[in-house]
């Protein structure tokens, strides 16, 4: 299988796709120190724009204190670089932006510390999934919901569920297969003390019956670009919205149950461990709010339109 026909932003040079390479001793395929973050690129009646590209060029840089990799780029370069790579690549549909230790190691410290940033634009499904020998089927509209019952390893006191690192998605990665092995499409992540958290690439809002929008608190999950955002766009319509601790109990009595991300947008919960989650799912909040973000992203919707960051008023990179 050919490799997509796109460039990736390698410290400071646009490379072809195929030879944006590590080697596999390397310290980041051997340890899990790879930071990275994650965003949406959407085509706007005022150009290409990367959704909220500050705030995850702040959330990598965060992640990347949190596990001590000592980044070379400073800010300006880091979003720099990400505008760059989507003019390299017309038609992404994301940016992958990664810190990696790609010197092979001996020890758990590396001997050589240079931290290698790349910058990926493309589109997931044309430009990976749909290349598999046998594609997966796209994600559906509702999701079908396991509860973990034997990891809680969301923990602020092993490596914190802030910093967007590779070695937290072991868990995650380990309670999703299982889900999946048992028929369902997604898992929900509980903290330490069974409380909800989050999805292992989403975070995870309820609604209650009398329409109150809640959500785990900061400390326990991920701080998601779309959370914050849902959170933003539920209190500007009026939304009464709470961030506190959520109990499994909470989602029988539930109106509706969301999650969100970056992939995701706002996904409606269909069921958790096959009891249907409210009366009707999609239900009238989910659907509101994610009309809502989806017009945002498309630029349609002037007063967030500071969101958007356009790619081509920046000086180059490249
Ligand atoms: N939680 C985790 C653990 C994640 O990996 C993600 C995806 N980045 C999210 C939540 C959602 O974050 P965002 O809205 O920024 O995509």
């Amino acid at each position: 299988m050919s490799d997509p026909d796109r460039r990736i932003w390698l410290d400071g040079a646009l490379v072809p796709w195929g030879d944006a390479q590590v080697h596999v001793l390397s310290h980041s395929m051997a340890r899990g120190s790879l930071v990275f973050d994650y965003m949406s690129v959407h085509e706007t009646s005022r150009g290409t724009a990367i959704f909220r590209l500050s705030d995850h060029v702040a959330r990598f840089v965060h992640s990347c204190e949190m596990v001590g990799l000592p980044l070379e780029q400073g800010t300006e370069t880091l979003e720099a670089a990400c505008k760059a790579a989507v003019r390299a690549n017309p038609g992404a549909r994301v940016v992958k932006l990664n810190a990696f230790l790609p010197s092979i190691e001996v020890d758990v410290v590396p001997a050589d510390d240079h931290v290698a940033v790349a910058a990926a634009a493309y589109d997931p499904w044309a430009d990976v999934t749909a290349r598999k020998a046998v594609p997966p089927p796209r994600p559906p509209k509702t999701v079908r919901i396991w509860l973990e019952k034997e990891r809680r390893q969301r923990r602020p006191d092993i490596m914190h569920p802030h910093a967007k690192v590779a070695a937290n998605y072991a868990s995650p990665m380990v309670a999703k297969w299982r889900a999946r092995q048992r028929g369902y499409d997604e898992v929900l992540l509980v903290d330490e003390q069974g409380m909800l958290a989050e999805g292992p690439t989403t975070n995870f809002f309820l609604v209650d019956g009398d329409g109150t929008i809640r959500t785990p608190p900061e400390q326990s999950v991920l701080l998601g670009v779309t959370r914050r955002s849902i959170l933003a766009i539920a209190e500007a319509d009026g939304r009464k919205v709470i961030e506190e601790r959520v109990s499994p109990d909470s989602l029988w009595v539930a109106s509706e149950a969301f999650l969100t991300g970056t992939s995701a947008g706002v996904w409606p919960i269909a069921s958790v461990d096959d009891r249907p989650v409210g009366r009707e799912c999609p239900g009238p909040v989910s659907t509101s709010l994610g009309a809502r973000f989806r017009q945002i992203t498309a630029g349609e919707d002037p007063d967030f339109a500071d969101w958007l960051d356009l790619v081509d008023d920046a000086p180059a990179a490249d």
